[in-house]
C-alpha cells in the first residue's frame, strides 16, 4: 500500500486536455487511453468540475465501462468560480457526482487555493462541508490544490491540520522558478507531513518540446526516451509523492508515458545530473510561464485568447520562427472563436487568478507587437 492506505502507481491520468474532435472531447479515443493505462496497471484520474466536458467524458469513458473499486478518481471543487453562496458552491459537488456517475470520490480537492481565491473556501466553510461529506463516505480523501506562495501554504496547513494531502505544481523547470517556487512548496507540504500529489509535470506539455540546448542534453544522455519523460520521471523521483498527474491528449502521449512509467523506480545519480545540466540551460532562456489552465479566461471580459497568444509568444521566443508563431496564434486564438491580443482593455482582472502570477497587460502588449 502506499500513502493514505491507497495502492497507488506513481503515474496518474490527468484529464485537463483530452483529446479533442469537432470542437469536443473524443470520448473514442478517450476510451483508448483509459484501456491502455488501466491494462498497464494504473488507476488514478483526476477531473475537475471546472474543467469542461472532462466529468461528463470521464463517465463513459471509464466510471460506465470498469467495476469502480478497480480505480480511483479525483476532482474538484472550484468555489472561486462564479459562486456567491455555500449552495451555490456545494451544487458543484454534486453537479460533479451526477456528470462523473461515480457514486463517491477517493480524492476530493478544494480546487486552486491560493491569493484571491481562498476566502472563497472560508466564506462558504466548504472546509467543514468536505468533512461532511467524507463521514457520510462520499468522499475518501480530502485535501486541495494551491498555486501560490509557500509562506500562503504554510498558513493553510496550520489552519487546516486536516488536509490529508496537497497538489502542487511540480516540474524541473519550475523547481527553483521564482514565479511558482516549486521546491519551497513542497517542502513545506513534507514538513506538514502531506504526501503530495504532482500536477504540470511536463509543464502544460512545454517540457515536452523544450529549447533545441535542452533537448540536446537530454536526447545525448538517453537518445531513446523521449524529452518528456524525463519531466514526469523528475517529479515522480521525489519522496512522499502519491502520484504524478500528467494531462495526455492523444493515446500516443499515453503510450510513451507508460512505456517507462510501467517499470520506474526511481533516477539515478547520472540521471540526476543530467537532469540538473537541463535545468541550468533551461534557466538561460526567458519564456512566458503560461500552463494553458485557462482560469484567466473565464474572467475576461474581452474574451481574448490569453494562453494561446502566450504559447504563440513562447514559439517565438523559443525558436525565433514569426511564421510558425503566427500559425499557432490562427489556431489557438481565432480558430477557437478568441479575440486578438491587441483588444485588450487592459482592466487586469485576468492577472488577479493566474496562478503563474503573469503580467498578462505586459505580456500581451508584446505579443500585440511582435504578432
Ligand atoms: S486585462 Fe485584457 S486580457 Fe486581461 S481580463 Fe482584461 S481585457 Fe482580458
Ligand atoms: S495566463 Fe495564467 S491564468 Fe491564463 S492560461 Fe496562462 S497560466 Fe493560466
Amino acid at each position: 500500500m502506499g500513502y493514505l492506505g491507497e495502492e497507488i502507481k506513481k503515474l496518474g491520468f490527468g484529464l485537463m486536455r483530452l483529446p479533442q474532435k469537432d470542437n469536443s472531447i473524443d470520448v473514442e479515443q478517450t476510451k483508448q487511453m483509459v484501456d491502455l493505462f488501466m491494462e498497464a496497471g494504473f488507476t488514478y484520474f483526476d477531473t475537475a468540475w471546472a474543467y469542461a466536458g472532462s466529468e461528463d467524458a470521464i463517465r463513459q469513458a471509464l466510471v460506465e465501462r470498469y467495476p469502480r473499486e478497480k480505480f480511483q478518481l479525483a476532482t474538484k471543487n472550484a468555489a472561486w468560480i462564479n459562486c456567491k453562496t455555500r449552495e451555490e458552491a456545494i451544487a458543484q459537488f454534486e453537479t460533479s457526482l451526477k456528470q462523473t456517475g461515480a457514486g463517491y470520490f477517493d480524492f476530493y480537492l478544494l480546487h486552486n487555493l491560493g491569493e484571491s481565491r481562498t476566502h472563497f473556501f472560508d466564506d462558504f466553510d466548504m472546509w467543514s462541508f468536505v468533512q461532511e461529506k467524507k463521514a457520510e463516505g462520499k468522499i475518501k480523501h480530502v485535501g486541495f490544490s494551491f498555486h501560490s506562495t509557500p509562506e500562503e501554504l504554510e498558513e493553510i496547513l496550520e489552519k487546516h491540520p486536516e488536509m490529508e494531502f496537497v497538489q502542487l505544481q511540480i516540474n524541473y523547470a519550475d523547481w527553483e522558478y521564482p514565479a511558482i517556487q516549486s521546491r519551497r512548496c513542497y517542502e513545506v507540504a513534507r514538513k506538514h507531513g502531506k504526501p503530495v500529489i504532482i500536477m504540470e509535470p511536463v509543464k502544460g506539455g512545454m517540457l515536452a518540446n523544450p529549447p533545441e540546448s535542452v533537448q540536446k542534453i537530454l536526447k545525448g544522455a538517453e537518445p531513446d526516451q523521449s524529452v518528456a519523460s524525463w519531466a514526469v520521471r523528475f517529479a515522480a523521483n521525489l519522496e512522499g509523492v502519491i502520484t504524478v498527474l500528467s494531462g495526455m491528449s492523444n493515446v500516443e502521449q499515453m503510450e510513451d508515458n507508460l512505456s517507462y512509467m510501467k517499470t520506474f523506480t526511481g533516477l539515478t545519480e547520472d540521471e540526476m545530473h543530467t537532469l540538473r545540466n537541463a535545468q541550468e540551460e533551461l534557466s538561460r532562456i526567458p519564456l512566458i510561464p503560461c500552463t494553458s489552465c485557462n482560469y484567466c479566461a473565464k474572467v475576461c471580459p474581452m474574451q481574448i485568447g490569453i494562453s494561446g497568444s502566450f504559447t504563440a509568444m513562447n514559439y517565438l521566443n523559443l525558436f525565433n520562427d514569426v511564421a510558425a508563431a503566427k500559425h499557432q496564434q490562427e489556431w489557438l486564438v481565432g480558430g477557437h472563436g478568441l479575440k486578438l491580443a491587441s483588444e485588450c482593455i487592459k482592466c487586469g482582472k485576468c492577472e488577479q487568478v493566474c496562478p503563474q502570477h503573469i503580467a498578462i497587460r505586459e505580456e500581451l502588449a508584446k505579443a500585440a507587437d511582435a504578432l
